[in-house]
């Protein structure tokens, strides 16, 4: 039991499921996992935005959850500092695949206005490849419900 608790992750890559960028990878719905790697919190208010009722992004089915083992991705938000480069692999590494990566807010897509600052690892697309970039310093709520409604196909 104690050792099934402590074990690594489960999940396993499988093989042929891993689509090209032409195939909707989910349909309907998906679920997301939020990562904040360093982020200044301005990227988190307008994602708050986009699922307060006026932007209701749970009406074309996408979802924050609490865990990555429940996400079909994960969304990134901040450039990626030293501290968080271990826990953001760590949790992606707990998302079954297939999976999308999210980079929302130019920190995370090229280290925005922190890019050169000390404590900084780097974009998230220096750790892991990115599926989806959703550019703004902050995006506005319109741009990110646009690209997480791609995701979700609705
Ligand atoms: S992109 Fe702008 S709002 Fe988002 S974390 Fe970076 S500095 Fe803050």
């Amino acid at each position: 039991m104690l050792a099934a608790l402590l074990a690594r992750p489960v999940t396993e890559d499988i093989p042929g499921e891993q689509p090209d960028d032409t195939t909707p990878l989910f349909r309907g719905s998906v679920q997301l996992r939020h990562i904040d790697a360093g982020s200044c919190n301005g990227c988190e208010v307008e994602i708050a935005q986009a699922f307060a009722p006026h932007g209701d992004l749970l009406r074309f089915g996408v979802r924050l959850v609490a865990s990555p083992r429940h996400a079909d991705g994960v969304l990134v938000t901040g450039v990626v500092t030293k501290n968080m480069a271990a826990p953001l692999l760590k949790t992606l590494d707990a998302v079954p695949r297939p999976r999308r990566v999210v980079a929302c807010g130019d920190c995370a897509i090229d280290g925005g206005i922190f890019a050169a600052a000390y404590g900084v690892a780097g974009p998230v697309g220096a750790l892991t490849p990115v599926d989806t970039e959703i550019p703004g310093c902050p995006p506005a709520p319109s741009t990110i419900i646009a690209a997480l409604r791609g995701l979700s196909g609705r």
